[in-house]
């Protein structure tokens, strides 16, 4: 209906900016063909008016602040209502003291008026900075200016003289032309809106009439003549809001048009702001329903005939539904199962034996539905001896660049510090009666479950561990997990690389090694080390889960289980497409367990990474720790006769350049989903922005040389992690 009129070259709209009476200035649009009724000049679908609103209203960079053209009406009101209010008091104090008038005079006089301009002010104070108050600052100021007009009409001098039976002073000099000068002023206040217009207008000519008539006034000539004025007066007024209300919804309408037409022009895939340097089948796939969702609403934004949108409305849930299933990747997980015959014993069985979903059923316990909130932080915490570490362990969770290895170097532990601090300060034992010495045997355990590798050993868990937590605890996660949620979470971050033999998938899968047989070349290493975990779990001296219900443990089991697979990194591009999906549209529901637990293992993945978001000397530490053991693996390969891993050859390997592609294309784009779902400025300021320094430092490094010598790979500082073997192997 409308689109095929916009065909004039106009450019006004790819960057509009807060001058809605500028569009008036534009020649070269007629022939607009709003969807606004002619006789209310509203916009037929509503979700327009409110645009219009915010777009005449509220500024474009802050949508809780006035216009430009709003805030200069405004001015322009406030100083006359304020100047004539101030003249005013002047006059009647000064009837007043020459003994004019009375007290009893001076107080009905002054009050009413006076507290008309509190409410004016109060309306400034009331839309100041709320947007929800300042889309409704014209009803306000109309319903005000109609009382003030009313108040002028019956402070009319003859009005006065009646009532009180007595000689008047007239407060107002030039009573008509005092109203029609507050009409016109607001007018501008309310933005030349027609039905405000109207209605103030309504209010002035018929309350002036009221009191004229009420005073026999019409016996003179003087007062017809005002009235007439006023009357002829208000209709122009009107005629003119009319004509500049109409043309500015049309002249909104037009751009709004050109405005969509502009960006679907300039992007195949609108409303993405993340720098994506990739895109899964599946985002795409739900960039398409959503490009069909947005032409749905638009055709039936201009059809008129209710039955047709109605269903275009059907259509429209349906594509949302079908988005919906595409990012869950429902298609292979669920079945809905239809039976002809219901025989409940053999749906049970099916259900048991032949779906992957229903291994349990799922009982909510009042165990699991306690949330962090809920537990008091009075815990004492467990004193090490040195008060220096007990003091470092308090940022475990707390200060994102904490640094573990400092704490492995004075007390030669890291994942058992770490584990233990945390259980304490939230009262586990207290909370959930976890059995205390249990907790501490698993912690010790998984310590001495690591291997001395200078990368994924027990102080990179205790560090995954402590990040996790940060993210947490600087976020809304805190209010949606329950308590059993964190202890999973602890576990699965300080278990996630338990036994890691510092090689990779990929060099496991290829020598056969028994591990990859094992698992059957699938996440091999991340299935081992849940494995490997839940055995800790299941023997009886380190069993922290005796004590809780079943269902929960089943519970604690499944999120474990999910949020260590996730941390496969050869999953890595389909994680975070599902989970920038998932998280944009339909949104993370966090009372469905399904989208808590993938919510909590993408958490993980951003931890496991989280070292690339450390302040540089950190990072660069961590990243040596890397490398060497991505060379010990490639002397391995060097030794075996096997083709060198790309990035493992210490001969042949730029570290630099190496990590300013792992920042840009893996670590970049994965912190920018996260940070972007969290919305928590802090972890956004740590986080993020941290990454951009590291990838500027590696840039710098890159440019000043090109490669690594064989000395200097070799002299890679091979760190603390020597004397952390010996420690490990003293115990
Ligand atoms: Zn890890």
């Amino acid at each position: 209906m409308a689109t095929n009129v916009t065909t004039a070259p106009i450019t006004l709209v790819s960057n509009a900016n807060d001058a809605l009476f500028s569009l008036l200035e534009k020649t070269n649009f007629e022939h607009i063909k709003a969807p606004v009724d002619v006789n209310t000049l509203t916009f037929s679908p509503k979700g327009l008016d409110l645009k219009y609103r915010e777009f005449s209203l509220c500024s474009t960079k802050d949508k809780s602040a006035f216009s430009p053209d709003l805030l200069n009406n405004l001015i322009l009101f406030y100083f006359a209502l304020t100047g004539y209010y101030i003249l005013t008091l002047v006059i009647v104090l000064n009837y007043y003291f020459s003994g004019d008038i009375g007290l009893r005079q001076l107080v009905t006089q002054v009050v009413p008026y006076s507290g008309l301009i509190v409410l004016f002010y109060a309306v400034l104070v009331l839309t100041r900075k709320r947007r929800k108050w300042l889309l409704n600052i014209r009803e306000l100021l109309t319903l005000l200016i109609a009382l003030l007009l009313l108040y002028l009409s019956l402070t009319d001098k003859q009005l006065l003289e009646t009532i009180f039976d007595s000689k008047q002073r007239t407060l107002f000099a030039g009573h008509s032309q005092v109203i029609l000068l507050f009409l016109l002023l607001g007018v501008m206040a309310t933005m030349h809106h027609f039905t405000c217009v109207i209605f103030i207008s309504t209010v002035a000519v018929l309350s002036e009439l009221s009191v004229k008539v009420a005073v026999g006034a019409y016996s003179e000539f003087i007062t017809l003549e005002e009235l007439s004025v006023l009357i002829v007066f208000v209709l122009v007024l009107c005629f003119i809001a009319y004509l500049r209300d109409f043309r500015s919804k049309q002249l909104f309408y037009q751009m709004q048009n050109e405005e969509k037409a502009h960006i679907l022009a300039q992007s195949k895939y609108p409303s993405s702001h993340i720098e994506n340097s990739f895109k899964t089948e599946i985002e795409k796939a739900a960039d398409i329903c959503d490009n069909i969702r947005k032409a749905i609403k638009e055709a039936s934004a201009v059809i008129i005939y209710k039955d047709i949108r109605g269903k275009l409305k059907e259509v429209l849930l349906k594509v949302e539904d079908l988005r919906n299933k595409i990012v869950r990747g429902a298609f292979v997980e669920q079945v809905e199962l239809e039976m002809p015959q219901t025989d409940p014993e053999n749906e049970k069985f099916i259900k048991q034996n032949y779906m992957e979903k229903m291994l349990f059923s799922r009982k909510n316990t009042l165990l699991s539905k306690r949330t962090l909130i809920d537990i008091p932080l009075s815990a004492e915490l467990p004193n090490y001896g040195e008060s220096e570490l007990n003091s470092e362990l308090l940022s475990v969770g707390r200060t994102w660049n904490f640094d573990i290895l400092r704490v492995h170097e004075r007390s030669g532990q890291s994942a058992f510090l770490v584990g233990n601090y945390l259980i304490a300060k939230w009262e586990f034992s207290a909370n959930y009666g976890l059995n205390e010495a249990a907790m501490n045997s698993c912690f010790r355990k998984i310590e001495a479950s690591y291997r001395p590798n200078p990368f994924h050993n027990a102080c990179h868990a205790a560090d995954v561990c402590h990040s996790l937590i940060y993210f947490i605890n600087h976020s809304q996660l805190i209010k949606n997990i329950s308590g059993l949620d964190l202890l999973s979470c602890m576990l699965a971050a300080l278990g996630h690389d338990i036994s890691h033999p510092g090689l990779t998938n990929r060099y496991l899968i290829l020598t056969h090694d028994d591990m990859a047989v094992t698992y059957n070349d699938t996440s091999v290493l991340e299935n081992m080390h849940a494995s490997k975990l839940f055995r800790i779990l299941k023997e009886e001296d380190s069993n922290i889960l005796n004590e809780v219900p079943y269902d929960d443990t089943m519970i604690i089991r499944k999120l474990i289980i999910e949020m260590v697979l996730e941390t496969d990194m050869s999953k890595h591009f389909a994680s975070v497409g599902r989970f920038r999906s998932i998280s944009k549209k339909p949104g993370i529901n966090y009372s469905k367990q399904e989208d808590k637990f993938f919510c909590l293992a993408f958490a993980l993945k951003c931890a496991d990474a989280g070292y690339s978001a450390k302040l540089v000397d950190l990072h660069v530490e961590w990243t040596e720790r890397a490398s060497e053991e991505f060379f010990l693996q490639g002397d391995l390969e060097r030794e075996k006769g096997l083709e060198i891993s790309s990035y493992c050859d210490r001969n042949n390997t730029d570290v630099a350049k190496s990590q300013v592609n792992f920042l840009t294309f893996i670590c970049k784009p994965m912190f920018e989903t996260w940070t972007d779902f969290l919305k928590a400025d802090e972890i956004t300021y740590s986080c993020k922005d941290q990454i951009d320094s590291n990838l500027e430092y590696w840039q710098n490094r890159a440019k000043g040389r090109r490669s690594v010598t064989p000395e200097q790979a070799k002299s890679v500082k091979l760190l603390r992690f020597f004397s952390m073997t010996e420690k490990i192997q003293d115990e």
